[in-house]
């Protein structure tokens, strides 16, 4: 990380985030229920995940490779063997009055992440990420729906066995930009390992731990650079309830000034934890924060060890975006900012791929980087809009590169067309009279072009290179803009001086 300056008598933010991704499995952690969220509330629960009596919970095979998966990602140490905790709390969504997670030994342990903030590479390490089941979820009606003003609160334990990773980052952040970013990236990387389903509503959901330290307690005048006991001796705020990239970065706003005002005023931050409420824009004091004593802690003795020996070998994941994004850069000689856009999503990485397998890298990269992703962007459309279209597309850009309609009547006309109206290329093409004009017809036009327009002619003579763009833009004219501008120009710059 590279040096950032700090003032005298500065205060700096210092935020660490606990992540919980949902993984997207068909079925729950400890029992075999649908996931399913969309069927009626109460409609997919065993005793296993109401907590019954007697019920034994059984491991999903399918949620430990996706946390192997995401240890792979994440550069993790994964042990060959780990276990299961109960963490014992109280709280209507969890009918068991306790949540069976992962404590001192879980399945990821000391990975790291590398992002990109405002051009800079940061790498953010990721103390643990343990595998826990989601509690279910609370609905509060009437009121405004608010947590402390609902009339009551209505409870659905469909939810109630999801598998969960929960992702626990160093301390690492110094603003709330940086956390949008990093879960961004975050986001980005379990998309690509298909184990996450960003659609999902509440897939992701975050607690933020934020302090604020004085400037004093940075020794090389490193802002990143905290010593561990400064950290621990600052009194943080945990937020929770966040659940996008956004909230997180508003919350995290709001919480920095909040704290710097009460620091300012010669007040205390008081440990605790806060909950955001995203309507109001604020975060509201919960409760005093607890601690792991609290949770009373104990092997689960229903679940045996976890042991991913050598298994944990034979599960691949696919080649990352950053990876991909150099990979591009080197084997198509993309530039950096191409690369990326290309590698945003594996779909549309995917789609790169196979379009410059069969045409031009460079064309490839204009079709799908700039006039796809823009006339998508444009329309708050997503690659996964256009699935089932593809080769659509792809006989698009053949059109262009077999020279059968120009680039631009291609973007401008057929690409938009067929986004808007569902049209396929070769229906638009013979719709609007775009197929390109023969030959003969745009040299006659490049001859009557000049004959009309000796002043250019003797412009261009007397050495004024611009005088030929007039020229192309009459032949263009005459042509009804179905020649290619470049041929014509060639077309041109031949008559004139043989
Ligand atoms: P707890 O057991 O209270 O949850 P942890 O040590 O597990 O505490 O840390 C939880 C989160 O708090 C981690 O994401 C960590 O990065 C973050 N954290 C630790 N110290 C600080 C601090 N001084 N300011 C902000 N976040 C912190
Ligand atoms: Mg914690
Ligand atoms: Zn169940």
């Amino acid at each position: 990380m590279t040096a950032q300056t700090v003032q005298q008598g500065d205060l700096v933010t210092v935020i660490g985030l606990e992540v919980h991704v949902q993984l997207e499995t068909d079925t729950k952690i400890f029992c075999g229920c649908s996931t399913d969220q969309t069927d009626e509330p109460n409609e997919n629960v065993c005793p296993v995940c109401l907590g019954l009596p007697g019920a034994l919970p059984v491991l999903n095979e399918a949620a430990v490779e996706g946390a192997v998966k995401i240890g792979k990602a994440i550069d993790a140490d994964i042990p060959e063997e780990t276990r299961f905790h109960r963490k014992n709390y109280y709280y209507p969504d969890l009918p068991k009055n306790f949540q069976i997670t992962q404590y001192d030994e879980p399945i990821c342990q000391e990975g790291e992440l590398e992002v990109s903030v405002e051009g800079e590479r940061r790498t953010v390490s990721i103390e643990r990420a343990h595998l826990e089941e989601d509690p279910g979820s609370l609905q509060h009606v009437g009121g405004g729906g608010g947590i402390d003003s609902a009339e009551y609160t209505l409870v659905d334990y469909n939810r109630a066995g999801t598998p969960l990773m929960e992702i626990v980052t160093a301390p690492d952040f110094r603003s709330p930009s940086e956390v949008r970013a990093f879960l961004a990236k975050l986001e980005e990387v379990l998309e690509y390992l298909g184990v996450f389903d960003a659609e999902r509503d509440g897939s992701l959901r975050i607690d933020a731990n934020l302090s604020i330290i004085s400037e004093d307690e940075i020794e090389s005048g490193d802002v990143t650079d905290i010593g561990a006991e400064a950290l621990a001796a600052a009194n943080r705020t945990e937020v929770k309830n966040i659940s996008s990239h956004k909230g997180a970065e508003k919350a995290l706003a709001y919480e920095e000034t909040r704290q710097k005002n009460a620091i300012q005023r010669g007040r205390a931050v008081e440990q605790e934890t806060r909950h955001w409420d995203e309507s109001r824009g604020i975060t509201v004091s919960m409760r005093s924060k607890e601690e792991e004593k609290d949770y009373r802690y104990f092997e689960e003795a229903d679940l045996p060890p976890l042991r991913v020996a050598g298994w944990k070998d034979e599960i691949s994941i696919p080649e990352l975006p950053s990876a991909r994004r150099e990979r591009f850069q080197e084997e198509y000689g993309l530039n950096e900012e191409a690369a990326s856009k290309l590698t945003s999503t594996k779909q549309v990485a995917d789609f790169y791929e196979d379009i410059a397998s069969e045409f031009d890298p460079d064309l490839a990269a204009t079709w799908v980087a700039d006039n796809l992703l823009g006339e998508l962007n444009y329309r708050d459309m997503a690659i996964t809009d256009l699935e089932g279209r593809f080769e659509e597309v792809t006989r698009l850009v053949e059109l262009v590169s077999e020279g059968e309609i120009t680039a631009k009547n291609a973007h401008e006309t057929v690409l938009r067309s067929m986004l808007d109206d569902e049209k396929a290329p070769d229906e638009i093409v013979e719709d609007e009279g775009l197929g390109k004009t023969d030959e003969d017809e745009v040299q006659q036009a490049v001859v009557a072009a000049i004959d009309e327009n000796p002043d250019a002619v003797d412009d261009y003579e007397s050495g004024d290179d611009g005088a030929i763009n007039f020229l192309v833009g009459q032949v263009m004219q005459k042509t009804g803009g179905s020649a290619d501008p470049g041929d014509v120009n060639q077309l041109l710059q031949a008559e004139l001086e043989g």
